[in-house]
This record gives structure tokens, C-alpha cells and sequence, in this order.
């Protein structure tokens, strides 16, 4: 039985100033990913926050919305079989000095704040963020 999602996945700015898109995309394709939509862009603060609303009462909501709008960002949708839980796995956890070895992550990643991936936590948070980026 097939079970083909798709995901959202950020390139963030400090992977994206190291010139790193390309290899990390070739990390998704080798993992038998398909980039379906993809597109770089230089997104507003408001719209930072508006991205990251789910984290507003934390306190590094202000740095992390400062920083995902500091520079380009290269958004993607993802497409394979478990495609949310399956970009969570590749990309690591969240602190790169906690992501295991072999992870983007831990192989990208400079701190918690500059952890080079996003991607979705949910099948529900997944379309959500796809629309925010890729509506029409
Ligand atoms: P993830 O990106 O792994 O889903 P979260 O959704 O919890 O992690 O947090 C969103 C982003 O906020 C993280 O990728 C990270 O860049 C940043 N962040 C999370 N926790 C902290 C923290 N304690 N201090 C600073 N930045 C954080
Ligand atoms: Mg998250």
C-alpha cells in the first residue's frame, strides 16, 4: 500500500550563505526524495512570524523570526512515501550537537538557531506550510 506525501522543507539562510543548496538537495534526492515545487526567496519579518506563529510565547520567537528573514531561503515541497516522518528522520534533531551522525543537521548544522533545515512535524502542519509558500 503506497502512502505518498508531501512535506515542506527550508534551506535557512545560513546553509543558503554557504552555498550549500545544491548538495543538500542532492541529500533529499539520494534519500529518494522528489522535489516537486522549489523556489528561492527573501521572506519579510511579519511574514517570519506568520510562518513561526505556533511559536510566538517562546522566547527565541523574536531571533528565530529575525533570523529566518535575514537572508535568502531556498522552500520546497517534498514528495515520497512517509515523506514527513521520513525529512524529520534525515534531517535530525533540532540541536545539531544532539542530531546523530549522518544527519543534515549534524552534518550542516552551526547551532539550534542556525540548524540549516526546516521541515514539517505533521501531515497537518505539512499542507499548511505548503500553502503559506506555494498557494497559487
Ligand atoms: P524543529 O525545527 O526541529 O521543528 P522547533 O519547531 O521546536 O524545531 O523550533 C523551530 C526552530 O526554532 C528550530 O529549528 C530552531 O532553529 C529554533 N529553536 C528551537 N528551540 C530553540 C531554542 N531553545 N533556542 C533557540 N532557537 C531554538
Ligand atoms: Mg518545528
Amino acid at each position: 500500500m503506497s502512502n505518498t506525501e508531501q512535506t515542506l522543507s527550508i534551506i535557512k539562510p545560513d546553509a543558503v550563505e554557504r552555498n550549500l543548496q545544491d548538495e543538500i538537495k542532492n541529500e533529499f534526492k539520494i534519500n529518494g526524495f522528489e522535489i516537486v515545487k522549489e523556489k528561492k526567496i527573501h521572506i519579510s519579518k511579519q511574514e517570519a512570524e506568520k510562518f513561526y506563529k505556533v511559536h510566538e510565547t517562546k522566547p527565541f520567537y523574536n531571533n528565530l523570526c529575525a533570523y529566518l528573514s535575514s537572508g535568502p531561503i531556498v522552500v520546497m515541497t517534498l514528495q515520497k512515501e512517509n515523506a514527513v516522518l521520513d525529512n524529520r528522520k534525515l534531517m535530525g534533531a533540532t540541536n545539531p550537537d544532539q542530531a546523530e551522525e549522518g544527519t543534515l543537521r549534524k552534518k550542516y548544522g552551526i547551532s539550534i538557531d542556525k540548524n540549516s533545515v526546516h521541515g514539517s512535524d505533521s501531515n497537518e502542519n505539512a499542507k499548511i506550510e505548503i500553502d503559506f509558500f506555494f498557494k497559487d
